[in-house]
């Protein structure tokens, strides 16, 4: 499932789909509608690692809303998904 592109260098960041649907469920409950258009039509995804000050990265994934792109990207870590 691992995607291949390294355009950047870095590795994208492998994602437990369905681990991260089950913690947003849970944290954001079902039924969360986009704010900025109102969809109910999330897709969960890879991110690549984010590069933060101290020079150490934070694995992330990636919620989209596939009616307006709007994109949430989450700590991979307060899911407690498995971190490489
Ligand atoms: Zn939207």
């Amino acid at each position: 499932m691992a995607e291949k592109e390294g355009s950047s260098g870095l590795p994208p960041d492998p994602v437990d789909e369905q681990g991260a649907i089950r913690w947003l469920e849970e944290k954001w409950g079902q039924g969360k509608t986009c704010p900025y258009c109102d969809a109910n039509d999330w897709g969960v995804m890879g991110a690549r690692r984010l590069l933060i000050e101290s020079g150490q990265t934070e694995p992330l994934f990636a919620v989209a809303c596939r009616n307006c792109g709007n994109t949430v990207l989450i700590e991979s870590r307060f899911a407690g998904l498995r971190v490489e």
